[in-house]
């Protein structure tokens, strides 16, 4: 198997509130190299000890960006939130260093959309999401929900009445209800891939995928 681009395997976080702390530690779990940056010397202290570097720097002071070696990456998450300002420097440096993922977590719609004018290839709005995924799982209909781009989502849901006792080929569900599932779990059973001899019982918990409009419409099945 080939190896894994050396400039490629790293990423620089800079910011290190809980949003770019997690995106640091989950990045070295999954033996990423890290770069991570605060202006905060106390919390850089923090991170000593669990990233590959850790720095500190005030991200809009681009000869600092520069002799830590950021504009050399192909990866970076600008995770500050609160100052606005410094979000927005900080993006648009990387933009200028020709940095070819960038990543930028926004607190607002507008704060999004100026990130992504000033450079920012992908840009997440964690509080934003969050809240609009619990909306989906509060009434207890779903058990986990991901909505992808473009409308698209994968729902965990248990199955519907018209479905128990049939194999998936019988139930037809892909004609009534416009989803495709996609796995299978039975109590006390890991998942598994499902087939249209995949026969449904009562309890069965299901993935499935479709256009969200119809995941959740048919989540809300009884
Ligand atoms: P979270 O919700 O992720 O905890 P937040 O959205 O409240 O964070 P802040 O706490 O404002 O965001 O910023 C995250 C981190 O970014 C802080 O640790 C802060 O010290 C750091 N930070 C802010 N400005 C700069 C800057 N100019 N250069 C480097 N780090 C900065």
């Amino acid at each position: 198997m080939a190896k894994k681009d050396a400039a490629t395997n790293r990423a620089v976080i800079i910011g290190l509130g809980r949003f770019g702390g997690s995106v640091a530690m989950e990045l070295m779990r999954q033996r990423t190299e890290v770069l991570a940056i605060d202006s905060n010397p106390k919390i850089v202290d923090r991170y000593a000890d669990h990233v590959t570097h850790a720095a500190v720097a005030d991200s809009t002071d681009e000869d600092a960006l520069h002799q830590l070696g950021v504009h050399r990456f192909h990866r970076a998450v600008v995770s500050i939130g609160a100052d606005l300002e410094a979000s927005i420097l900080t993006t648009s440096l990387l933009g200028d260093f020709a940095i070819p993922n960038i990543w930028a977590k926004g607190l607002s719609r507008q704060h999004a959309s100026i990130l992504e004018r000033v450079g920012a290839h992908h840009v997440v709005l964690p509080e934003h999401d969050m809240g609009e995924r619990v909306a989906h799982l509060v009434m207890g209909r779903m058990l986990d929900y991901i909505e992808f781009e473009d409308d698209y989502a994968m729902v965990k849901t248990t199955a519907p009445a018209e479905a128990v006792g049939r194999t998936l080929g019988e139930a037809q569900l892909r004609s009534k209800h416009k989803i495709t599932v996609v796995s299978i779990k039975r109590r006390g059973e890991g998942f598994s891939y499902a087939t249209a001899d995949t026969l449904v019982r009562a309890g069965d918990l299901l993935i499935v995928a479709g256009k969200a409009v119809d995941t959740e419409r048919f989540a809300e099945l009884d």
